[in-house]
């Protein structure tokens, strides 16, 4: 198979899941398209000049390579096609060529469940058999897809059931806006249209942290805005990270999406413990990087995520030191108040009803808006922190092995 310049071709074996314990940098993955194990390219999650150089690769002259990329970027990401045949613009003599060297896939579903509340939830499998999950939260007036970066997560958050994957790998491109054709797919929303769509807001909260697959993140959700093909407005989609401070300035100049952030506590030594990232990035490093991302300001303003926990971050004391540290850095925030989801084996309970109100009304009374979140698909396991799949679990013993290996390589 030709190799071309700008991506080489990675076999699968190459991209296998690996173990990282207590890991809390950018995972090193290859980005390529990927090679099935039948040879043939899956052309999902390639750039138009990345297609171009694939058909080109394969023996088409700069200038076929140029229409047929053009043409098949339509079909693909406009009209949601899988089949080189429904490609009615391109030679029917053509159809088996491309057959032969390239497919349009799909993420491999499972499992699909629906919640009680319309919450749906899809178990997907890569073809190094790696599983993730995605979510489709229906609401009156918009419908939000829950995508996943990573399969697991390297960060630990103790409050989190996917930091306890033991597997985790990086999600390609093409998996991530995978996840989105394949919700599209199932809403039978094809061929895209500005209007009546049910699928309209996308939300980087699934499995992993965004900010550590940032190549990958932002590649998918370049192709998700891109106007002749799936066409989301970047004011539709927002990215939520635990706070890697060196990715955020890059994230609002290359990416441009609306930005949440998971605070989750406002002193360092109870975010230190249930955020372990914040022993590498603490709050005012963080804050500071929020003031500085390009784009916030009243009428986009950053979402700050605390999840309710009992007896650990909920007081009104905690509430009145959030509110100093938003005015602090003057920050165009909103606050998302998120009870805790429950998971087996989780150390940690939601806080009561009435704490999360007077909690709230405190950041509400300084003229922050503190909505609390409902929980969503939580009997499908569906809601925030729940996602997990089946991959073993890490026993007790490994977790404290490994939060001690990350905190020897913080010091
Ligand atoms: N890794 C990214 C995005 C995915 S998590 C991040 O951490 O921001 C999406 C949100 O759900 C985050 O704010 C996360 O902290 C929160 N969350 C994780 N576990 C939770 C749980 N058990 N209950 C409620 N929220 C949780
Ligand atoms: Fe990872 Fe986010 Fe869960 Fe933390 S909360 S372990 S960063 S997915």
């Amino acid at each position: 198979m030709a190799k071309s310049a700008d991506f080489p071709y990675v076999q699968p074996m190459q991209i296998t899941a690996m173990t990282i314990p207590g890991h809390i940098d950018p995972v090193p993955v290859p980005r390529a398209p990927t090679l099935r194990a039948d040879g043939r390219i899956d052309l999902i999650g390639l750039s138009k000049d990345q297609l171009r150089a694939t058909l080109a690769d394969a023996g088409l002259d700069a200038k076929q390579a140029k229409l047929r990329a053009k043409q098949i970027w339509h079909w693909i990401y406009n009209r949601g096609a899988t089949e080189f045949s429904a490609m009615t613009d391109i030679a029917r003599a053509q159809h088996p060529w491309m057959t032969e060297r390239f497919v349009v896939g799909r993420p491999e579903v499972v499992e699909a469940q629906v919640s009680s509340d319309g919450t749906r939830k899809w178990l997907l499998r890569s073809p190094d058999a790696q599983d993730y999950e995605m979510v489709f939260i229906p609401d009156a007036d918009r419908g939000t897809l829950c995508v996943s970066s990573q399969v697991g997560c390297t960060l630990n958050c103790t409050f989190c059931h996917t930091g306890t994957m033991r597997l985790v790998r990086n999600l390609t491109a093409g998996e991530i806006v995978g996840q989105v054709m394949l919700a599209r797919d199932s809403l039978g929303e094809w061929p895209s249209q500005p209007d009546g769509r049910m699928l309209t807001n996308i939300v980087m909260m699934g499995m992993g942290e965004p900010l550590y697959n940032f190549d990958a993140v932002r590649d998918a959700l370049k192709l998700v805005m891109d106007g002749d093909g799936l066409g989301l407005s970047r004011r539709r989609i927002t990215l939520s990270t635990s706070g890697v401070v060196p990715m955020m300035a890059r994230a609002g100049a290359e990416i441009g999406v609306n930005l949440a952030v998971s605070l989750h506590a406002v002193t360092k030594v109870v975010r230190d413990e249930i955020v372990p990232l914040n022993r590498k990035y603490g709050i005012e490093e963080l804050l500071q990087a929020c003031a500085d991302y390009p784009g916030a300001n009243n009428a986009r303003r950053i979402t700050f995520e605390y999840v309710m926990l009992k007896d650990k971050n909920d007081s009104d004391a905690d509430a009145r030191e959030l509110v100093r540290l938003l005015r602090h850095y003057d920050l165009p925030a909103k606050v998302n108040l998120i009870p805790f989801n429950p998971w087996p084996g989780a150390d940690y309970e939601c806080s009561t009803p009435e704490r999360i109100r007077a909690f709230s009304d405190i950041v509400f009374g300084a003229g922050i808006s503190a909505p609390v979140r409902t929980p969503r698909g939580r009997d499908i396991d569906a809601a925030c922190g729940q996602l997990r799949t089946a991959a073993e679990k890490k026993s007790r013993a490994q977790v404290d092995r490994e939060a001690a290996e990350q905190l020897t390589a913080l010091a």
